[in-house]
């Protein structure tokens, strides 16, 4: 926590949560102009999952996901920052216009708060899936990751639009696509099962009997019609579920699929509550949670500069 006071007397600045890629630029920028501020983190960050990620801007060789945390939380310590490590139970908006949060037996209250609590994936029901999202055996990303898979054989597993769709972005990369539904309907009209015809993609609609992981490069399927299908990699294209419960809980406008709606400044329906990461966006990339942190850390900042009379009438 940045500044002298801890929120519980008086009121902070902000409360950041989330201190994944999203929360960690919030708080570093917040510490930078200055500002008093709580970032509470349950690590539960999906960066965490990341072998290597090598399309972030500015890491030629790439670099690992939890490299990366740590850079950015020695960053956020440089300018004077830190990070508590808690999980905030609850949120409210009181007509003092302060947000007031719960973390254990603790409330902290601020005049702005920055939801950036990202998503969980929904992951296929593999033996020790989680290892083998570590290794990058199952892969959640194509936009992140597709490039190192150029000419890999893949599996897709998932259904209707979002699966082909998954699988039809690949093809771009590798002619080698099988789309797993793992027992399910394949959920597609006939002009979509004639694009996934024309794009050499095959659909395996049976049930899998068997999916095992061998190494670092393997994926065996064993289908119910007892084909042997060898493949190097999975996608996961089963989608995620947002960490929208505090933001259902403020009264914060939300998409159908419960992710927040924001404005050009991460500002969310509540006056003072901002949205920055993947519980905001469609397109889950480190750079875009980073710069919507950037922004609504900016936007808190100058909003307070207006109160205390420090930038010039509007
Ligand atoms: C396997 C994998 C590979 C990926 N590869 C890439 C890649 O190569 N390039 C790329 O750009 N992106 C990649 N991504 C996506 C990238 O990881 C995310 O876009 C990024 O982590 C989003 O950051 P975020 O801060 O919004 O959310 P997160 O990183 O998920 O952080 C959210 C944080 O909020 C905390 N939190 C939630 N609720 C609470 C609460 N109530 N109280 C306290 N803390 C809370 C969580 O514990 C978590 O630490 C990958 C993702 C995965 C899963």
């Amino acid at each position: 926590m940045a500044g002298q006071q801890d929120g519980r007397e008086t009121p902070l600045d902000c409360i950041v949560v989330g201190g994944g890629p999203a929360g960690l630029t919030a708080g570093i920028y917040l510490a930078r102009f200055r500002r008093r501020f709580l970032l509470v983190d349950s690590g539960q960050s999906r960066a965490a999952w990341i072998p290597r990620s090598h399309n972030h801007p500015g890491f030629p060789g790439g670099v690992n996901g939890i490299e990366l945390l740590e850079r950015m939380r020695e960053q956020l310590s440089r300018q004077g920052g830190g990070l508590v490590e808690g999980s905030v139970s609850g949120a409210a908006c009181h007509q003092d216009g302060l947000f007031r949060v719960a973390i254990g037996d603790q409330t902290f209250a601020a005049s702005h708060l920055i939801l950036a609590t990202g998503v969980i994936d929904v992951e296929p029901p593999l033996p020790n899936v989680l290892e083998a999202v570590r290794r990058g055996l199952v892969r959640q990303c194509p936009i992140c990751d597709a490039f190192e898979m150029i000419d890999r054989s893949l599996v897709v597993i998932g259904s209707g639009a979002t699966g082909l769709g998954e699988a039809l972005f690949l093809r771009t990369y590798t002619p080698h696509i099988v789309l797993v539904t793992l027992g399910q309907p394949l959920g597609l009209d006939d002009a979509s099962r004639r694009r996934m015809h024309e794009a050499g993609i095959e659909a395996i609609e049976t049930p899998i009997v068997e999916i095992t992981l061998e190494g670092d490069r393997l994926a065996r399927l064993i289908c119910a019609d007892g084909r042997v299908l060898i493949f190097d990699a999975v996608y996961s294209a089963l989608g995620i579920h947002p960490r929208a419960d505090l933001a259902a809980a403020l009264g914060v406008a939300l998409y159908p699929d419960r992710r927040i709606v924001t404005d050009d400044h991460q500002r969310t329906s509540l006056d003072g509550c901002y949205g920055a990461g993947d519980i905001v966006t469609g397109l889950n990339q480190l750079g875009v949670a980073m710069a919507q942190a950037q922004i609504a850390a900016v936007d808190v900042h100058n909003r307070l500069r207006a109160r205390e009379g420090l930038c010039l009438p509007s």
